[in-house]
C-alpha cells in the first residue's frame, strides 16, 4: 500500500479543493493512505500534517481557496530545509507527494525528486502562466470573476459616460487580461507580452468617441505598470472622465466554475494513477482537451507563446 502526501503551495486558486478531493478520494479508492500537509512546504517542514479520509474532503468541491491552506516558504529553498522536509515525509511513511501550485512550487517538487523523493505537480494558479498546459486550475474561474466585474463597471461607466481602467492580475502573463478583456468586450487590452503606447490608447478613445461611443473599458495586466499613472496620462491627453479600478484579491476567491472543478478532478485522478504506476518527477496538464503528463524539468523549461492571434482578434472586435 502506498502512502501519498498532498499539499497546496504558492498563491491559492479556485479549484484547488476539487483537486485535493480528487487525489484523496481516488487514492483511497485504490487502497492508498493519504496525508494532508497544511500550509505548503512550510507545514511540511514544521510537521503540520494529518491523515485524510473520505469525509475530510466532503463538501469542498464548490469552495474557493484551499482547505490545506497555502504559503510561501523560503526555508524550503535551502538544502537544509528540504532535508528536514524529506525526514518528515519518511517519518510518516509517505512514499510520494502531490504538489498543487505554480512554477515555484513545481521547482520545489523537482528538487524533492532530485533528492530521490517522488513528486507529482498539479498546476494550481490563476495566472495560466505555465507553458506546458493549455489551462491551469483556477484560471477559468478568475476570468469569470473578472468579466462579472467588467459587466458591473460597464453599467456605471455607460451611465456616466466614463472611461474605466480595470487592473487585473498577471505579472508576466497577460492571459487573464486578454481572455477576460475579450469576453468582457473591452475596447483596449494591455498585456506584458505586447508593447503599447499611450498615444494609441488615446487615439482609440478619440476614434470611438467620434463614432458616438461615450464610455470605454481598458483592461490592464498588473505587470505592465501602474493603473493610476496610466489614468493620469490619459486624462492629461484627452481630458476624459476616467476612473481606475484595481480588482485585487477578489480575483483569487470564489466558487470554482464547472470547468475548473472538472479539470481539477481529472488532473487529481491522473496524479494518483501516475504514482501508482511508479512514475514521478512529472506534472499533469491539459492539451487539446486531453489530460497529459510530462517530465517536470521539460515542463519548467518551456516558454510560453502569447496567443497573439486572439489578441489581434480582440482588437478587430473592438474597433
Ligand atoms: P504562483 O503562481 O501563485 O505564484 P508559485 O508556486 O509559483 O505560485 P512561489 O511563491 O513561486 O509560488 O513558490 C511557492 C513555494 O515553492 C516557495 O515559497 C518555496 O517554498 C517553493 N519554491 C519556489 N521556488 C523554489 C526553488 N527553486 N527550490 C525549492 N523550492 C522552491
Amino acid at each position: 500500500m502506498k502512502t501519498i502526501g498532498i499539499l497546496t503551495s504558492g498563491g491559492d486558486a479556485p479549484g484547488m479543493n476539487a483537486a485535493i478531493r480528487a487525489v484523496v478520494r481516488s487514492a483511497i479508492y485504490y487502497g492508498c493512505k493519504v496525508y494532508g500537509i497544511n500550509r505548503g512546504y512550510k507545514g511540511l517542514i514544521e510537521e503540520d500534517l494529518e491523515e485524510m479520509n473520505l469525509s475530510s474532503v466532503g463538501d469542498i468541491i464548490h469552495r474557493g481557496g484551499t482547505i490545506l491552506k497555502s504559503s510561501r516558504c523560503e526555508e524550503f529553498k535551502t538544502e537544509e530545509g528540504r532535508k528536514v522536509a524529506v525526514k518528515v515525509l519518511k517519518k510518516y511513511g509517505i512514499d510520494c507527494l502531490v504538489v498543487i501550485g505554480g512554477d515555484g512550487s513545481f521547482n520545489g517538487a523537482l528538487k524533492l525528486t532530485e533528492l530521490g523523493f517522488p513528486a507529482i505537480g498539479l498546476p494550481g494558479t490563476i495566472d495560466n502562466d505555465l507553458a506546458y498546459t493549455d489551462y491551469t486550475i483556477g484560471f477559468d474561474t478568475t476570468i469569470n470573476t473578472i468579466i462579472d466585474a467588467i459587466g458591473k463597471i460597464r453599467d456605471t461607466s455607460s451611465s456616466h459616460e466614463r472611461v474605466n481602467i480595470i487592473e487585473v492580475m498577471g505579472r508576466h502573463c497577460g492571459d487573464l487580461a486578454l481572455y477576460a478583456g475579450l469576453a468582457g468586450g473591452a475596447e483596449t487590452i494591455i498585456v506584458p507580452e505586447i508593447n503599447y503606447n499611450v498615444d494609441d490608447v488615446c487615439n482609440k478613445l478619440d476614434t470611438t468617441k467620434k463614432r458616438g461611443k461615450r464610455h470605454s473599458i481598458i483592461i490592464l495586466a498588473e505587470g505592465v505598470g501602474n493603473a493610476q499613472d496610466l489614468g493620469k496620462e490619459i486624462v492629461a491627453r484627452t481630458n476624459a472622465d476616467l476612473r481606475v479600478t484595481i480588482l485585487g484579491h477578489v480575483q483569487r476567491g470564489g466558487s470554482p466554475t464547472a470547468f475548473d472543478r472538472i479539470l481539477a478532478s481529472k488532473m487529481g485522478v491522473r496524479a494518483v494513477e501516475l504514482l501508482l504506476d511508479g512514475k514521478a518527477g512529472r506534472v499533469v496538464g491539459t492539451r487539446a482537451n486531453e489530460i497529459i503528463d510530462m517530465d517536470i524539468t521539460e515542463a519548467l523549461s518551456m516558454t510560453r507563446d502569447f496567443d497573439k492571434e486572439t489578441y489581434e482578434m480582440a482588437k478587430i472586435l473592438s474597433i
